[in-house]
């Protein structure tokens, strides 16, 4: 192993493997048994259990604070002091799908959710609105005010996605390509919900019909009103494809799971849920050290051993590197090229070329408001500004929102958005009688015909972003005009600056698309797709594994899960599946497998 016997003077001496790490420790290198990549919110979840079970660990963030995605911060101190914003994600759906909350017992570090009902409301152009309440009989309560066919239809809409979820929460907590692991999460309730969807041959084969459809396929199949459609194509289109897009159907459980598991919102923000890892975190003794950008692993002899950060310090680890970046930044940016191409001569190229980008992402829009927003078009009620508000007039225009920015162009003429008053459910975010406004409009990472200029090449500059929100906020005046008034400050943020902000490919918010062929068994790519990688001792986590973007804390659990049974012997690891399977069959049968 060559050993950096000083930093400044790259002087080399090389001693044996074993001795390596004994020489650290005298020389007061750090040491420790995994060194994460980043301190997102799975990275933390990952570093829990690897604590809880015994080991050293240390994240390493190239911000000024953990929490990458899932942040709440004073966006404008100056000019709004008090009011707090989520510069990205606020409303958290699939870490309900997952035992993380309850295993690592995040309430005892503060975490405390608010659940939102109504979950969505969203105006139409002709007076109309669809309101969804938590509970599926009001929501169909509501539909029926304008289409009791309709109502009807919602009902087994958001049955058959509810059953499609919960038979498929399974995979979602386990390693995609460990089936054992899935197995022994069925419980009695699941494999009824997995069966009632299979049933016979022919159900099989339309339930695999109905997950070719594009979400709008799948709408179209089921409702006849606009009102209802636009909404539900709105919230399909959320996993980062148009509507039109085939194999995307599946997007409907972004609606469903509003209804079930609910959708909430750590009190205080987002960052609540950063705070209260951040405290077990270092409760159990991890450390995590910000402002340290990881410009390289290192390796030795086809063994992660460590990383070098920005200023050439190093850490060492023992067991393992785990990287929360995804797996075509860490192969491509953050190591040698020889290193890669020694464990496999294939993965760099497959990683530029097979992973897909559909050049989507966000320019955010943060504002301080002196008065909550009014729906006077649409009979006004304050209960509207709980949930996520979608302005989305028809399908067409949420469908332009998404296609434009795969061509490189804004979608702007006519912005389709989503938006949150987060004050409305949690008023502890902003001062009293004030009220804080969050806004997601798609936009492109890449403008076409301006390549080369602008922030990162990519076309932005601060003046463009500024139209482009003045378009954003006319738009959304002319639902609730006593918007422009209401503003005390705003904050822009470009896709180029979050891209930046994030050190995410792209600006892309779930690290890559989360389109079909790049989910499950097949994220990033089947070679990487069980958080391991060619190069023994580097692991992935992150929003670029398995089950994907969005807070859920999976990706961080099952890599943990992973890393430790590579630290098994292969009779613990037998044991741990027939334990499993002995409580899978528990459940069903009510009896033991033996
Ligand atoms: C505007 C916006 C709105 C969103 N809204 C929602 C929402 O409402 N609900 C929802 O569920 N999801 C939402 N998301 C998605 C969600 O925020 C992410 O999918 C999630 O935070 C990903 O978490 P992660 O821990 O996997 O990665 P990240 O949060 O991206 O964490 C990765 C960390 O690694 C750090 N890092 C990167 N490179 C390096 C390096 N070289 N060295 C050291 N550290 C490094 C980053 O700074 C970051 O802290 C939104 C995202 C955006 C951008």
């Amino acid at each position: 192993m060559l050993l950096p016997v000083n930093n400044k003077e790259k002087a080399l001496i090389k001693v044996s493997k074993e001795d390596a790490f004994s020489i650290c420790k005298v020389l007061v290198m750090e040491v420790y048994d995994v060194v994460i990549i980043g301190a997102g919110h799975n990275a933390l979840v990952c570093a829990a259990y690897l604590l809880k079970a015994g080991y050293s660990v240390l994240l390493l963030e190239k911000q000024a604070s953990p929490g990458g995605g899932a942040t709440t911060e004073e966006l404008m101190p100056e000019a709004a002091p008090g009011f707090k914003f989520n510069p990205c994600a606020m409303n958290h759906l699939f870490i309900f799908l997952g035992p993380v909350i309850q295993e690592l017992e995040l309430t005892k570090y503060g975490l405390e959710y608010l659940y939102c009902d109504p979950v969505v409301f969203c105006p139409h152009p002709d007076g109309k609105y669809f309101l969804a309440h938590r509970s599926v009989e009001k929501t169909c309560a509501e539909i029926a005010r304008y289409s009791d066919r309709d109502a009807q239809k919602y009902a087994e809409y958001v049955d058959f996605w509810q059953r499609f979820v919960r038979a498929v929460i399974p995979f979602f907590n386990a390693p995609p390509k460990s089936i054992v692991d899935a197995a022994g999460n069925y419980d009695l309730k699941k494999l009824q919900d997995l069966f009632s969807l299979l049933g016979g041959p022919n159900q099989t084969l339309d339930l695999m019909r109905t997950l070719f459809n594009s979400p709008i396929d799948n709408i179209n199949e089921y409702f006849d009103s606009e009102f209802l459609k636009a909404p539900l194509a709105r919230l399909s289109a959320e996993l980062s494809s148009p509507p039109s897009q085939k194999a995307m159907s599946f997007g409907a459980m972004m609606m469903t799971m509003r209804h079930e598991p609910g959708m909430a919102r750590p009190r205080g923000g987002t960052g609540a849920l950063v705070a209260a890892l951040v405290k077990l975190v270092q409760s159990e003794g991890g450390v995590i050290l910000t402002e340290q950008d990881v410009k390289q692993v290192l390796v030795d002899d086809g063994r992660a051993v460590g990383v070098r950060v920005a200023g050439g310090k190093e850490y060492l680890a023992r067991k393992g590197v785990i990287s929360s970046v995804d797996a075509k930044r860490l192969f491509l940016q953050l190591m040698d090229t020889s290193d890669v191409d020694a464990a496999d001569s294939n993965l760099r190229e497959r990683l530029e070329r097979r992973i897909v980008n559909n050049n989507e992402t966000i320019l955010k829009i943060d504002c301080a408001l002196s008065e909550p927003l009014r729906f006077e078009h649409h009979e006004h009620k304050d209960e509207y500004l709980i949930g996520s508000i979608l302005i989305a007039d028809s399908v067409n225009h949420v469908e332009q929102a998404h296609s434009e920015i795969t061509v490189g162009k804004i979608p702007d003429a006519d912005p389709s958005m989503y938006l949150v008053m987060p004050t409305a459910l949690d008023p502890s975010m902003a001062p009293e009688g004030k009220h804080t406004l969050w806004i997601e409009f798609f936009a492109p990472y890449q403008i076409a015909g301006k390549e080369g200029s602008g922030l990162k090449g990519t076309g932005w500059t601060d003046e463009l972003k500024h139209q482009v929100a003045d378009r954003v906020l006319d738009k959304l005046a002319q639902y609730s005009p006593n918007l422009k008034h209401s503003i005390i400050a705003r904050h822009v943020e470009s896709p180029a600056e979050l891209g930046e902000r994030l050190g995410s490919y792209k600006g892309n918010y779930y690290h890559i698309d989360m389109t079909l062929e790049q989910m499950l068994c097949f994220r990033p790519l089947p070679e990487l797709a069980n958080y391991k990688t060619p190069i023994e001792n580097l692991f992935l986590t992150g929003a670029g594994t398995h089950p994907g973007g969005s807070i859920s804390g999976m990706p961080g659990r099952n890599c943990a899960h992973i890393f430790l049974q590579e630290q098994q012997t292969l009779k613990e690891t037998i044991k741990d599946a027939r334990n499993a399977l002995k409580a899978t069959v528990q459940s069903v049968f009510g009896r033991d497998s033996d």
